[in-house]
This record gives structure tokens, sequence and C-alpha cells, in this order.
């Protein structure tokens, strides 16, 4: 048996002394007690341990009637929960412990009959429907708050739970604790909490407080109140108060609840209870700076006297959020390391959309559930496969689905925003839209999606079919037809300080992977410090330039190779000047051609018709040859650097392109030190060759153009045999780059595109804990990474090491890639803050230890 004495932790009544703990007791348990430091005046209040909590839980209840006795024989109490975390969910807190038929009568005479009356009525269905889980039906119907209303409710309960409704406060409150103690151990409660983050042992504490009871003479009432506002994180008092009214019930809408502070809308607390009210907001400034975060007082008046009940972190949008952390640091209240670790930097993602300008013009032709902010506008198709050739063309696609299944993975990635039929804000579309900072509007329930012909009808009737432009606004869950204005994210003020604060923290580089003039501003908008991959093959999927590929990959002869490739040089010249203009002289690494040549050629009757025309050959020589050309496994085939061994010109004419782009852009502005990486690598010999021809054309260049320049070069490591011989060929480059996109397909002999169909089987059944695709295999994958890297800077100590695969944009792989010491990592552009964000993180919880060869932080 255990009494409230403040030397036992299990049961102890709230002091400034008394030995509660966040992990023992709970975020509020501990919250109280620092409120109680601070001599605000917080109800007597007794804590019970996550230990007593599991213990009451398993049957063994402490001595209740000794609880008790310490509140006094009129005290009328409340249980809430109070676990290590707020967000991860707990029992509702019940009122009104204690009330039965002889304190309604005793407390009538104090408080009015009606209010007493009330009091009772409401604990009477707490009790029944979250304590002796009976009907809710029969209780929430109870309209009348008067006696008859009490009559029926204690009636319901009797005829329902086969017992009258019990009268002494030692068998109620054992059993709203037991209740609380048994619902918080149940299956749906702790899967719903784990999802949310909080591990499986997770406990709860459990607060038990004597109520300031909001009702009876005088000013009563209770309510709630913070300082800043939640979605925007600005300074505002926000809340209500309600007279005569117990808990948040202010916050119910339609209660005709008093604004706090004085407001055009309607009376307030400010005005009705001035001192009440300057007292509360003291209190609350007090809290805010002591306990070192927004907080949100729940408080109450008991004739014009102020109670605080209970303080708790303010709810908050992530852009509040990111404005509360640096507000705190500006006011010196947190220092800034610590407003740095208090942003999660996934959250970051959600501010960093382009939205649709404000004034542009929406033709609108639908609407869904706005699932993941930002705007996008791509052609429509219907399948992962056409998003990912779209992708691979270059072409912008929007993912127009009835709802989304794992399987679609790929094709989300590889489109710029979802559109689904069906859905919710939890929906798979939703749910991976927000992750990847993709924008998705679903349930666009009134317009038909026709997946077999293509096509899409709009409510007004108007069909839309697979290539059409299209823009979703994840913001507003608009559907617009073609390219409205947008502009870019409003990374304001509070965004950039935070960023700042970051980059000043962290020890490692980050880039970004840009292909395109969008994607390259867009690194520059993010303050990427460089591009780290930049994928050529993209640019010749556009129209004018797939002809003169195909001339080119169907040249027989050396000369005729050249002079296609004479007609791709200009542009490729063009695409590269225009990169390393937006860049202003940060590095720009680019990766010379990669892909199997015959994804090049046409595969349908038109288009082997349109080669022979373009080439003037028979459309069965045509046939034949592109039969020829094609590959039993084309990612292990003739691509990357052996293209660039078998049919050198091409890697020729980009070096040649990028070169020459380099002497444009620097004569225009920063000085341009390009890189050019080599993709596929498996052996030493193969750079060795390629670089010789490189530094040849270099030559050639400074020969022609009279004009000097420098370039890196550089290996992509994504095969493992580059992981393992890493030590013989990091002396002929200058920068190792891991490919852990290829690299993890090799590793585990797992195609890239066709592990999405079994991954999620995969990840449910726990044969492996995450797609090795998403989150780097630290384990498998990783030691060839590590490998690599120590071979590497074995052999070459100042070689420059990095990561370009998808991983690089992901906290947990970022966490991997900085310990085993790279430089830097790439990742797509949208991912450059929370990498940013999550690098500081790391570099605060663990400093890197200094090496003989410190990595160069990029600026
Ligand atoms: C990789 O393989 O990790 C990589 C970045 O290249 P790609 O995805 O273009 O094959
Ligand atoms: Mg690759």
């Amino acid at each position: 048996m255990q009494k409230p004495d403040p030397q036992n932790p299990d049961v102890t009544l709230i002091t400034p002394t008394s030995p509660v703990t966040t992990p023992t007791h709970g975020g509020r348990a501990k919250c109280l007690q620092r409120l109680v430091r601070l001599e605000l005046p917080v109800p007597r209040t007794v804590a019970l341990s996550f230990d007593a909590v599991h213990r009451i839980a398993a049957g063994e209840m402490p001595d209740i009637a000794a609880l008790l006795d310490g509140f006094g024989e009129t005290a009328i109490l409340c249980v809430r929960p109070s676990s290590g975390d707020p967000d991860w969910g707990g029992p509702s807190a019940i009122l009104n412990i204690g009330m039965n038929d002889a304190r309604r009568d005793a407390l009538a005479a104090r408080i009015g009959a009606e209010a007493a009356t009330a009091l009772y009525l409401r604990f009477v269905q707490a009790y029944a429907v979250h304590v002796a889980r009976l009907d809710p039906d029969s209780f929430d119907e109870i309209d009348d708050a008067g006696p008859a209303g009490l009559a029926e409710a204690l009636r319901a309960y009797e005829d329902e739970a086969e017992e009258p409704f019990p009268q002494d406060p030692v068998v109620q409150l054992s059993e709203v604790l037991r209740s609380m103690a048994r619902a918080w151990e149940g299956t749906t409660a702790r899967l719903l909490r784990q999802a949310r983050g909080a591990p499986a042992d997770a406990g709860l504490g459990l607060v038990v407080q004597e109520m300031a009871l909001g009702v009876g003479p005088g000013e009563c009432g209770s309510g709630v109140l913070q300082l800043v506002n939640s979605e925007t994180g600005q300074r505002q008092i926000t809340g209500r108060y309600l007279s005569q009214s117990q808990g948040r019930e202010a916050l119910q809408p339609g209660t005709g609840a008093l604004y706090l502070t004085r407001d055009p809308r309607g009376p307030s607390l400010e005005e009705a209870e001035p001192e009440a009210f300057a007292q509360i907001r003291t209190y609350a400034e007090l809290m805010r700076r002591k306990l070192r975060a927004e907080m949100q007082i729940e408080f109450t008046l008991e004739d014009g006297r102020v109670y605080i009940l209970d303080g708790m972190r303010v709810a908050r949008s992530s852009r509040a959020a990111l404005r509360i952390a640096v507000r705190l640091a500006e006011e010196g209240i947190i220092t800034r390391q610590e407003a740095v670790m208090r942003i999660e930097p996934r959250a970051i993602t959600e501010l960093l959309h382009r939205q649709i300008a404000p004034g542009a013009a929406r033709d609108v032709i639908g609407r869904g559930i706005a699932a993941s902010p930002g705007a996008a506008t791509g052609r429509i198709v219907f399948t992962a496969a056409e998003a990912q050739a779209s992708a691979a063309r270059g072409e912008p696609c929007i993912l127009v689905r009835r709802e989304t299944s794992p399987e679609d993975i790929r094709g989300m990635h590889a489109a710029v925003g979802v559109l689904t039929e069906r859905g919710g804000m939890t929906s798979h579309a939703a749910v991976i839209g927000r992750g990847l900072g993709l924008p998705c509007v679903v349930g666009a329930a009134r317009m038909r999606f026709h997946h077999k012909r293509q096509q899409i009808t709009t409510p007004d009737r108007r069909t839309f079919r697979a290539g059409d432009t299209i823009t979703i606004d994840g913001t507003s869950g608009e559907v617009l037809l073609g390219a409205p204005e947008t502009i870019e994210a409003a990374l304001d003020e509070s965004f950039q300080t935070m960023m700042a604060w970051a980059d000043e923290i962290r020890d490692i580089g980050i880039r970004a992977n840009a292909d395109t003039p969008a994607d390259a501003a867009t690194a520059r908008n993010f303050a990427a410090q460089g591009i780290g991959l930049c994928r050529t093959e993209h640019m010749f999927f556009e129209a004018d330039r797939i002809t003169p590929m195909r001339e080119m990959i169907f040249a027989d002869t050396a000369e005729d190779r050249q002079a296609a490739l004479a007609l791709l040089l200009p542009m490729q010249r063009a695409d590269f000047t225009e990169l390393f203009r937006i860049m202003e002289g940060l590095p720009v690494c680019i990766r010379l051609f990669d892909p199997p040549l015959h994804e090049f050629l046409p595969t349908d009757r038109a288009g082997l018709r349109d080669l022979a025309e373009a080439l003037d050959l028979p459309v069965s020589d045509v046939t034949r040859r592109v039969e020829a050309m094609g590959e039993y496994n084309p990612m292990l085939g003739l691509r990357g650097v052996r293209l660039g061994i078998t049919l050198p010109e091409i890697y020729d004419m980009q070096a040649r392109a990028i070169f020459e782009a380099t002497l444009d852009a620097s004569r225009e502005g920063a000085p341009v030190v390009p890189e050019i990486m080599l993709p596929l690598v498996s052996a030493r010999r193969e750079v060795e060759m390629v670089r010789n021809r490189i530094d040849a054309v270099a030559a050639a260049v400074r020969n022609e153009r009279k004009q000097g320049f420098t370039y890196r070069l550089g290996v992509m490591v994504e095969t493992p045999r580059a992981c393992l011989r890493a030590d013989e060929i990091a002396p002929y480059t200058q920068f190792l780059s891991f490919g852990t996109n290829d690299l993890t397909q090799m590793t585990y002999g797992l195609s890239r595109d066709d592990a999405g169909r079994f991954m999620s089987d995969y990840v449910q059944q726990g044969v492996f804990s995450e797609d090795p695709f998403h989150v780097l295999d630290t384990d498998g994958v990783g030691e060839l990474v590590a490998l690599g890297v120590e071979r590497g800077r074995h052999s070459h100590p100042g070689v420059t090491l990095s990561i370009c695969g998808e991983h690089g944009g992901n906290p947990e792989s970022i966490a991997f890639c900085r310990a085993v010491g790279m430089d830097y990592v790439s990742c797509s552009p949208f991912r450059v803050p929370v990498a940013r964000l999550a690098a500081a993180q790391l570099a605060l919880e663990r400093p890197r230890p200094v090496r003989d060869n410190p990595p160069v932080a990029e600026s």
C-alpha cells in the first residue's frame, strides 16, 4: 500500500522538490512541477509514475483512500494522462471525480443547485462512457442538464451496468485510474502511438488534481491561452474563455465564449475581467521564459481567483514551429543550437514549395483534398511506368491514379505531382506525397477517371487525355488546366535564419542533383553548395535532339558519328553555359552520358518509319539494327563509361561542350571549375583511357580559344568492383561520388525498376527493415561504401568523397555518410534544406572526429 508522501516516487504529491521526472512520470507531471516551482496557483496535484500505472493496469491498486485523504473530504478531482511525449496521445481526462448524491447536495449550498447538478451529470456521463464503457448513445443524447437529466443518466447507468452508479469516491477514483491505465496498454492505443514514434514500452503516468470548479457564484469559468498563433507562429494572444465552464469547453464552437484580448468581433476577458486577464498573461509570459517554450495554458477562474491547471507545448504547424524556435533563440531564451535541434528536418519540406502566383488566372477543372502542399505542372500520365518514362525524357508529369499503392512509389518519385480520385489525408498517395515533398491532391471524386481510355472528365464535362498539361495545387486542393504562373516557395526570414544557423553548425557539404535550369534555380534558392550530379542523358530526349542522337547511334563510321555530334554540340554547350550561369561559380558536377543507347531508339512501327525516313534507309534495315542493339539486361549492359570506351566520340563531344561553356560562362561571371564525372566505372583502365581523351579535348579547346581553364575529373562509384578497387581508381581522379542507386541494385542483385513490386511485402514481413532504395542499407551497401571510402582515401588522401544517389537527402543516410567521412552529400533540390538541418543536428549530437586530412567543408 502506498501513500502520497513526497518521498515515494510512485504516488507523489507534486511539490518543488518531489521526485518527479519526465522519463518516470511523463511530461505533464513534470511540467506541473515546474509551474509549482514558479509559484503559480496550481491546485494540489498528485503524480502517479509509469510504474504505478503499469501496476494498476495489472490489478495492483495503490492506497486510494490515503490518496484521497490528502485532498480533504469535499474535494472534487480530475485525472489526466501524462505520457513521455504529448504527441503519443493517451486516454482522455476525466473531470469531477468525487461527485455523488451527497456531494451534489453539499455543493448546491455553495455553488447553487443547478451548477452542482450539472457537474454531477457531466461526471456520470463521462464515467459511464469512458470508465464503465457503456453505450455512449444512451448518455450523449441527454439534453436536460437539470435534475431530470441527471435522474435519466443515473437510471440509464443502472440499467446498463446492472448496478447503481458508484457513490464511493474511492471506488470512482480507482475505476477511473484502472480504465485509463488499461486503455494505454490496449493494442489499438499501442499501435497508434508507435505509429507516432513512441517506443513499444512507452509508459503512461497519471496526474490526479483537485478541481478548480469553474462553475458557481462570482466570476467562474475556464479557458485556454497561448501567446502565439499556432498556424503562423506570430506573436498573438489566442484562446477563449467561457464563463461557468470546465476543461476545454471554451474552445467548442457556438458556446459564446469570450475572446481573450479586446476584439472587434465580440466581448473579451480583457474587458470583462481585466485583472484576472493581466494575471494570466503574466503567468503565460513567465512560463514561456522559464520553461523555454511557447506554452498553452489551461486556466480556471473561481469567484474571480485565477488557477493554472495545466501547461502544454503549443500545437503548431511546421511554419510556426520554425518561427517559434527562431524567436526564442533571438530573445536569448534558448540557444541557437537548441533552436536547430527543435525542428524535425522532414517537417521543413512543407515550407519549401512552389505556389501558384496569387494573381494568376485559374481555370479550375476539379477539386480534391489538399494532401501535400505546393503547385506542380506537368503532363497527365496514368501509370507509374509512364511517369518513369516521362521523367526519363525530362518531361514533368502528373501521375493520375484512382488511388496509389506501394507499386506506384517509383512513379511517384518520377512525377512532379500526384492526383487521385479516391483517398483522404492519410491515404497512401497523401502520406507518400508529403514524405517526398511532392504536391498531391487526393479524393478528386467529382472528376471521372477513365484509366482504360486514358482520359479524365471534369464535372463540367470537359475531357482531358494523357499528355495534356494540368497543374495541381496541393495547397488548395484545386486541379487547374494548363500552366498558371507560379512563385517560388515562401522562404521567410525565420527560415533563412534557421538555415543560416544550421549552416554555421554543420560539417558536411550539401549539394543538389540538378539536371535542368529549373532544378538548378531551385538548388540555388535552397542554398545548395553546388550541383553534385547533373544527369546529361535527359538533355537528349528533346524533340530537336533525338534525331541527331539517333543519327549518331546509327552512324557506320566515326566521321558520320562526328557529323551528328556536331549538331548536338552547340545544344549541349548552351545547356551547360546556362547551368554555370545559374550556379555562379559554384561547382557543377556533370556526369557524362550514362544510359543504354537503345533507350533512344523507337519501339513502335510509326517511330521506326519516321527514323527510316530521317536516315533514308529501308524500314527493314532500321528495324534489324534496332533489334540488334537490344540487350537482355540493359542496366548491366553497354551503358555508362562503357559507351565512353566503345563510342568515345560521345564523351569527346560532351567534354568539349563543357569546356567551351566553361570559358563562355567564366567570361561573363565568376570563374567556373567544371567537374566531369564518369558513370558506371568498374576498372581503373576505363578511367585512364577516358581521362586521356578528355585531357586531349581540354588541350584542344585551350589551344583553339587561347584561354586556360581547369577542370576536375571524378568517378562515380556505383559498381561493387569500383568500391573494392577504389584504391587503384582514386589516384586517377580528383573525386569519387558514390552512386548508391546502382550500387544498391548491384549489391542486392535487385533491379531498381522491379523492386517496387514486392518491396512492400518484404518490408511488411520484416525481411528488410526499410526499402534499401530509400534508406541506405548501411550494413551491406554501406560496408561497400565504407570500403570504397577507406581505400580511395588511402591511395589518394586528397580525394573528395561524396554521395549522389537518392539516399543523399535522407537524414539517416546522411548520418552514415558523415560518419564514414564524406565531404558532401548531393540530393534532390527540395531535400537540400532538410539535409542542411539534418546535418547540423548530426554535428550537434556527435561532433566529427578530427581526421589527418580534414574534409573541406565546401562553401
Ligand atoms: C546512382 O546510381 O546512384 C545514380 C545517382 O545514378 P542514376 O540514378 O542516374 O543511375
Ligand atoms: Mg547510376
